[in-house]
């Protein structure tokens, strides 16, 4: 195997071309047996029902070289289980499972030289995306769909890695609404997300924090992540209906339990901000991101005190990539091996 020419240990969270993406059309009622191409560019009807009107979803899974060179994913179920909600919400065709796990595992297995090996803290990020094909110009369902999954190897998304990061209460901007589709992974949610945390970013911040925007009065989650607090040895986690499940954030929790805290998923208030001992960011990209200050109303609360993350927050993360990596056993069923072909 002829590694590229790429240095695993520095790695940006950035696209990077590699070998093969692949690609699964639903015409006619039925899917195709999907093809791995090298091209990176996609020929689209300029009508294209995801053009218009955002029938558009994704994933992001990894994949991780393990300590005995094999690789291995984490929880793919779970993302192909979302990538069917995300679909059935937005009126799209759901993905068969079995056509997701063989869409990863082809790719993955036609891109091994770009997994990061275990060590380099890098891993192989999966992004599986669907979008509608048909030509339409009134608004309505499309009937053709394209389910693409491509790969690339990454570092840490926030640039720092296991260092924590400052937040800031957004009060002004939504991302996204209780009746909406907050809960579901489509690009729309991105979008409308983008000149807050820009705003956010300009201020020197990594991110926004979003409250719910029917009161203002809860905390919702960051841009991209899911958001944590923990009080003693409660482990809280906003409940709303304007939140993505966080694949990362169910299993934080489980691991959570398993250290013996408490765990409470309810809506959680901005007057609780004050109060919290340890704070932190939950997702594929972010894995668990501490949080090291929140600033509300030009106020901050730090919890990340000298910039470095609380115990249990660090502990958490260390259990949680020892699994996902392959050094500690998974007691769970989380990861599945991709067997070289
Ligand atoms: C993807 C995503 C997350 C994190 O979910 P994971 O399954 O842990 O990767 C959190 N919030 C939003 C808005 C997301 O799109």
């Amino acid at each position: 195997m002829e590694r590229p020419d790429l240095d695993f240990a520095n790695l940006p969270f950035a696209y990077h071309k590699t070998d093969a993406n692949i690609r699964y059309w639903y015409r006619d009622g039925k899917w195709s047996d999907g093809e791995l191409t090298s091209d990176e560019s996609l020929n689209l009807h300029m009508a294209a029902v995801c053009l218009h009107y955002g029938q558009e979803i994704f994933e992001g899974l990894k994949v991780f070289g393990r300590p005995d060179g094999r690789i291995q994913t984490f929880r793919l179920e779970e993302n192909a289980r979302r990538l069917q909600r995300s679909a059935r919400k937005l009126l799209m065709e759901p993905v068969p499972e079995e056509i997701f796990r063989a869409a990863v595992h082809r790719v993955v297995q036609a891109n091994r030289r770009f997994v990061p090996p275990y060590g380099s803290g890098a891993s192989l990020y999966v992004r599986p995306l669907q979008i509608g094909v048909s030509p339409e110009v009134g608004v309505k369902p499309s009937r053709d769909y394209l389910l693409l999954v491509f790969v690339t190897p990454v570092g840490p998304y926030y640039k720092a890695g296991f260092t924590p990061v400052r937040l800031i209460v957004e009060e002004e901007i939504d991302r996204a609404a209780p009746g909406g589709v907050g809960d579901i992974k489509c690009g729309g949610n991105y979008a409308a997300g983008m000149r807050a945390t820009m705003g956010a970013k300009a201020k020197g911040y990594s991110e926004v924090l979003y409250l719910d925007c029917r009161e203002k009065k809860y905390l919702d989650e960051s841009g991209s992540s899911n958001f944590f607090a923990i009080r003693g040895r409660t482990f809280m986690t906003p409940a709303s209906p304007s939140v993505l499940p966080s694949i990362t954030n169910l299993s934080v929790r489980r691991i959570a339990e398993d250290m013996g805290l408490a765990i409470e998923q309810r809506p959680i208030s901005v007057d609780e901000i004050p109060t919290f001992d340890e704070a932190g960011c939950l997702g594929t990209a972010a894995v668990i991101t501490p949080v090291e200050a929140i600033t509300y109303r030009g106020v901050d609360h730090v919890y990340a005190k000298g910039g470095v993350a609380g115990p249990l927050t660090t502990e958490l993360y260390r259990r949680l990539t020892a699994i996902q990596v392959g050094e500690a056993p998974d007691p769970f069923g989380w990861t599945e091996i991709i067997e070289e072909m």
